[in-house]
C-alpha cells in the first residue's frame, strides 16, 4: 500500500480525499483552513497534517487540489517543495495551466520528484460516486504507478500526452462549457420572450441538435428550478476559460469563441462574486435581456 498525502479539501477535493481514506489507510490530509481538514479526519482512517511539510514527508505519492497552478506554487514555495521526498510522486488534481505545471515538473525533476498534471471532470457527485474522469499529462511509466491511487476517486483515467496536456483539456473542456451556459441562456431568455415556455424550449432542444450537457441536466434541474446549488464557482469557471483561450493563443489557434466565453465569464464573475455558481452566470444574460427563464 503506497503512502499518500491528500492536500486541499475544497468543494471537489474533500469527497476525493474521502473516497481515497475509505480505500487507503493512513492517508494524511491537509487543510489550510485546518478545520475542514480536522472533521475529515475524524470520520475515518485519515491522519490530519499540521503543515504542508508534515503532510508530505513520508508520502510516496501527493495529491493536490487548489484553485489554480500559482496556488500550487504558493504551497510548494511556502514549505512543502523541501519536505517532498526522492522518488515522490506529485500528482496535481486543480484545474490549472499548462505553462504553470511545465515549470513545477522540471523545478521538482531537479529533486527526483516526478509530477503529472490530473485535473478532474464530472463534478461534485462524480467525485463522491468515484466515477471523475482524470486527464492527466506526464510520464505514462509514472501515471502506471499511481493509477490505483487515482481509480479511488476516477471511473475514467486518460493519459493525454506530455505535461500540461490533462490541464490544456481540462481547459479546453470548462470553455466550452461556459460557451454551453451563455448560447443556452441567450437562446432561451430569446424563446421566453418570443413567448415559449422555457420547459417546452428545453425539451424540444433536447430531442434536437442543440442540445448539450447544460441544456440536458444544467438548465432543467438548476436554472427552471432557480435552486442553483453551489458546487463548482463561477470564479473557478472563469480561470478554465481564460486558461483555455491563453493556450490557444500560445499556440497561435485564432479562438474568437473561447476568447468571448473567457470574457463573459470575466464579466459574470465581477458582477456575481466570488461564491456564485457557475450556472449562476445565466443571470447575466437575463439581466441584460430582462428575463428570467422558468
Ligand atoms: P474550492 O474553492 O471549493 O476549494 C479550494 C480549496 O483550495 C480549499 O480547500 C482552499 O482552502 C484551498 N486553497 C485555496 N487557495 C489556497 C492557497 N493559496 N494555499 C492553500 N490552499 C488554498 O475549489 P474546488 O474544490 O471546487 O476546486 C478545486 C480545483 O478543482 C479547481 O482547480 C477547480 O477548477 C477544480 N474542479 C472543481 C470542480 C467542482 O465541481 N467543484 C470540478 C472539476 C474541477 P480553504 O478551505 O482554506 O479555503
Amino acid at each position: 500500500m503506497p503512502t499518500i498525502a491528500f492536500l486541499g479539501l475544497g468543494a471537489i477535493g474533500r469527497p476525493m480525499a474521502r473516497r481515497l481514506a475509505e480505500r487507503f489507510p493512513g492517508v494524511v490530509v491537509w487543510n489550510r483552513t485546518a478545520a475542514v481538514a480536522t472533521e475529515l479526519a475524524g470520520t475515518g482512517t485519515a491522519r490530519a497534517a499540521a503543515s504542508t511539510a508534515e503532510a508530505v514527508r513520508d508520502a510516496e505519492i501527493v495529491i493536490t487540489c487548489f484553485p489554480t497552478s500559482q496556488d500550487v506554487v504558493q504551497v510548494l514555495d511556502a514549505g512543502m517543495e523541501h519536505a517532498l521526498r526522492p522518488g515522490a510522486v506529485l500528482v496535481d488534481c486543480t484545474s490549472g495551466d499548462p505553462a504553470t505545471s511545465r515549470l513545477i515538473a522540471a523545478r521538482l525533476a531537479a529533486r527526483d520528484v516526478a509530477f503529472i498534471d490530473a485535473p478532474v471532470s464530472g463534478g461534485t457527485s462524480a467525485a463522491e460516486g468515484g466515477t471523475l474522469t482524470v486527464m492527466c499529462g506526464g510520464n505514462e511509466a509514472v501515471l502506471d504507478r499511481v493509477r490505483d491511487v487515482l481509480a479511488a476517486f476516477g471511473s475514467k483515467i486518460v493519459h493525454c500526452g506530455d505535461v500540461g496536456a490533462g490541464h490544456a483539456l481540462k481547459a479546453v473542456n470548462n470553455a466550452l462549457l461556459a460557451v454551453h451556459i451563455v448560447s443556452t441562456a441567450e437562446g432561451l431568455a430569446t424563446l421566453v420572450k418570443a413567448g415559449v415556455r422555457a420547459d417546452v424550449a428545453l425539451d424540444v432542444i433536447n430531442a434536437s441538435s442543440g442540445r448539450s450537457n447544460a441544456s440536458m441536466n444544467l438548465f432543467p434541474e438548476r436554472v427552471l428550478t432557480r435552486a442553483f446549488p453551489r458546487t463548482f464557482r463561477l470564479a473557478l469557471l472563469d480561470k478554465d476559460a481564460r486558461v483555455a483561450a491563453g493556450v490557444a493563443h500560445e499556440h497561435d489557434v485564432p479562438a474568437p469563441m473561447l476568447q468571448l466565453a473567457a470574457d463573459l465569464m470575466t464579466s459574470a464573475h465581477r458582477e456575481l462574486g466570488e461564491e456564485a455558481d457557475h450556472v449562476e452566470a445565466v443571470k447575466l444574460v437575463e439581466r441584460r435581456a430582462n428575463v428570467e427563464i422558468r
